[in-house]
């Protein structure tokens, strides 16, 4: 089932250059209406329900339905993130709610080094992955050869 966008809720991102649901989208499917100021999935069909816009989106207007066979009708669950946890609140079909809350990470925003402090070479037309030889503790990556 696809994600949608609660027009209610949806302030499109504040008339950003690109909004949040944008942004995060693998399948680059979130599109802002510039007359509305209301973001939509334009291609349903094409969703994989991976939850990222429901993740990001700061007001909590986005939804994925989930199939009716684990989900039905009237349930829901509705993520609530913040910068080192999230919040997850699941309404089920008779009214019951729980709310379940994670951590996220393990450092704080913005300290994460993306080559994990190794040594890099950092050529594309090398097969070594972006850290290694380093972070594999060998001299160099062992490949075919041809
Ligand atoms: S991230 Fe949320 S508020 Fe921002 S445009 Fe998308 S649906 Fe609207
Ligand atoms: S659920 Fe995933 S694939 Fe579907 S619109 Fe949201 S971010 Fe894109």
């Amino acid at each position: 089932m696809p994600s949608y966008v609660n027009p209610d809720k949806c302030d499109g991102c504040k008339a950003l250059d690109k909004t949040a649901c944008q942004y995060i989208c693998p399948n680059d499917l979130m599109v802002l209406d510039k007359k509305t100021s209301k973001a939509y999935n334009r291609d349903v069909t094409m969703c994989w329900e991976c939850y990222n816009c429901v993740k990001i989106c700061p007001n909590q207007a986005i939804e994925v339905r989930g199939y009716a066979d684990f989900v039905p009708l009237g349930a829901s669950a509705t993520p609530l993130r913040s910068s080192d946890s999230i919040l997850w609140t699941v309404k089920f079909r008779n009214g019951t709610i729980k709310r379940f809350k994670f951590p996220i990470r393990t450092t704080p925003e913005g300290t994460v080094k993306p080559d994990g402090g190794y040594e890099t070479k950092g050529s594309l037309n090398s097969p070594a992955l972006y850290t290694e030889p380093a972070s594999t503790g060998l001299a160099e990556v062992f490949t075919l050869r041809h």
